[in-house]
């Protein structure tokens, strides 16, 4: 039985997509999606700090059955990958994609059928990778694929930079948010991804999405219905900031945040030109990592 509505449903059949497309597509002519705030006109070729044009572009799409237990369930979270980033960390584990920008552009009527595919194999939710520099092409998508039957959750699996413009316009189209919150020193950030402001903006971003979605609700068989999902890749020489972030989710954020923190990190990209990251984590890092976790008393998924 189908248990999870959700709520770009009632949004669209409200009038309210339709005015967050506007909203959106608007933003594009003068590229203000994100904190980059490149002011390219993407509706005429111009590419900012993401690479993308006015076309999505899509690495890879299919059900994952890896990471977190209550968006896979039995049947796979329906994942779709974008290529390009608009943060472009320099050990990114996807580099291909994210720098690289492997992928074929789509125009709206392939993404709407992709996410109809995803959703016809019996994937539990639609699960956006990377979609923060493509929101109104995801949004215009999302609008025929509800015509033609979508209705399972929407994810939205981000870095956590993040406009606060554009978490705006995603309110009721989003059911749960899934952002990175990876680094808590305006230092480190600026040397890893070229934004210093990541941690303010990361933090104002994540207490943007709690309040609209709350703590994670799943339904009687554990599967995600809404709610937030934070994750964390445990970086190598750097548990003080695991702390920081660990004790800000659980003061500012909810005592009931879920975290999945990651252990896979290990250099890719550019990442050897960068000491503290040429070495992968190390087991004893990351049992002191989950140490901290425990510690805070979080929802840890593993
Ligand atoms: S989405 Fe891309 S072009 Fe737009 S502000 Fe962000 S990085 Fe720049």
């Amino acid at each position: 039985m189908k248990t999870c509505i959700p709520k770009y449903i009632k949004e669209k059949q409200q009038g309210g997509l339709l005015k967050k497309i506007k909203q959106s597509s608007a933003l594009l002519t003068s590229c203000s999606l994100c904190p980059r705030q490149c002011n390219k006109d993407r509706t005429r070729k111009e590419k900012g700090y993401c690479s993308t044009g006015k076309k999505a572009v899509v690495a890879s799409f299919s059900a994952h059955f890896g990471k977190e237990p209550q968006l896979v369930g039995d049947k796979g979270s329906g994942t779709i990958f974008f290529s390009h980033c608009n943060l472009k960390c320099i050990f990114c584990q996807n580099y291909d994609i994210s720098v690289a920008g492997r992928g074929r552009k789509v125009d709206d009527g392939n993404l709407a059928s992709i996410m109809l595919d995803l959703q016809k194999t019996g994937c539990h939710n639609i699960n956006l990778v990377t979609p923060t520099h493509v929101v109104p092409q995801i949004l215009k998508a999302l609008d025929i694929a509800i015509d033609y039957g979508l209705n399972i959750p929407l994810v939205y699996n981000c870095s956590g930079y993040e406009s606060i413009d554009t978490l705006d316009i995603l309110k009721n189209i989003i059911d749960i948010y899934m952002p990175d919150f990876k680094f808590w020193e305006p230092e480190l950030s600026q040397r890893y991804c070229h934004a210093r402001d990541y941690p303010k903006i990361a933090k104002k971003a994540i207490k943007k999405m709690y309040d609209q979605v709350g703590d994670l609700k799943v339904d009687k068989a554990g599967i995600a219905c809404s709610g937030l999902i934070v994750r964390h890749l445990v970086m190598p020489g750097n548990l003080d900031g695991t702390h920081h972030i660990l004790k800000f989710l659980k003061e500012k954020i909810s005592p009931h945040t879920h975290v999945n923190l990651m252990s896979q990190y290990h250099p890719m990209g550019d990442a050897d030109k960068i000491k503290e990251l040429s070495n992968p984590l190390t087991h004893k890092e990351f049992r002191k990592a989950l140490h901290l976790a425990k510690k805070f008393n979080l929802k840890i998924i593993r």
